[in-house]
């Protein structure tokens, strides 16, 4: 059973059952399909709090969501590994998704960031038979937590001239403990906006509290000059649980990940009608 623990989510993911969707999507053809509050909650609470059987969590989690085998890339840079998929659209303009499934020294890592990993999937699982104009990159950075080395060696072999097809970067850590916002001191103020508009859209609970936090993978997007923006899900009291023994999934509250999980499709859907020029 899913607790509803934030209360305009809770009426809100009510709503959601009768309307899949407030954004104009493509559901009438089927392609679209929305995963629902229990598919979430169910993976954000099965977490396999093993750092080194980690990346063979995330590749099984995007199996179960309906990728091959084949799907599935482990791109290998010096000492760090990241799984990749490609989903290829009509232009060669890319959207990235990413989240890190490394874990910090202490705790299990259930909300950073097995939280951020299932709400990836979900997207994946959501748009995979949905035709887009962009072509989507669902990236699990490694190493987050010893310094954005899986998310760094990834944009710093984007060379100059593939540099103008990256039109946005959406990175997803640590959702799971309130209403999603994001962390605008890593992200670009353009996207920012948006992210907010869209959330305003499906009046959706959304925060806009300024929490300074160390870092994440955006930032190394952003270093290459990418428009990108972290979501992240973490009310007041986060720094008693993120990288502390207490970051276990008994902590999850399922209703932040799946509000994370829809924003970030929402966000997805609507970039690809864009123009990438709105966001640079
Ligand atoms: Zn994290």
């Amino acid at each position: 059973m899913i607790s509803l623990l934030l209360s305009t989510g809770s009426l809100w993911l009510l709503s959601l059952i009768a309307a899949p969707t407030s954004l104009n999507l493509d559901v009438k053809s089927g392609r679209l399909s929305i995963s629902t509050p229990e598919e979430v909650g169910e993976d954000a609470i099965s977490v396999n709090c093993q750092n080194g059987e980690r990346l063979g969590a995330v590749r099984i989690l995007f199996e179960k969501m309906g990728a091959q085998a084949s799907d599935i890339a482990i791109e290998k840079f010096n000492k760090v590994d990241n799984l990749v998929l490609r989903k290829q659209g009509k232009s060669e303009e890319l959207i990235v998704i990413g989240a890190h499934y490394d874990i910090a020294t202490l705790g299990c890592g259930a909300i950073d960031n097995w939280s951020g990993i299932v709400a990836m999937a979900h997207v994946y699982r959501s748009v995979r038979d949905l035709p887009m104009e962009k072509t989507l990159i669902f990236v699990a950075f490694g190493k987050e937590e010893k310094g954005l080395i899986g998310s760094r060696a990834m944009a710093a072999a984007i060379d100059k001239v593939q540099l103008r097809q990256y039109c946005a970067m959406i990175n997803l850590d640590s959702l799971g403990l309130g209403k999603p916002q994001v962390l605008e001191n890593l992200s670009s103020k353009k996207l920012t906006v948006r992210v907010g508009e869209i959330a305003h859209r499906m009046h959706m609970p959304f925060a806009a509290a300024n929490i300074e936090l160390g870092n994440s993978d955006s930032s190394s997007f952003l270093e290459r000059k990418i428009p990108s923006v972290t979501i992240h899900g973490l009310a007041g009291d986060f720094s008693k649980v993120i990288h502390t023994v207490h970051d276990q999934p008994k902590f999850v509250k399922s209703d932040s990940v799946y509000l994370g999980y829809r924003l970030a499709l929402s966000v997805i859907v609507d970039i690809d009608k864009c123009s990438c020029d709105e966001f640079r």
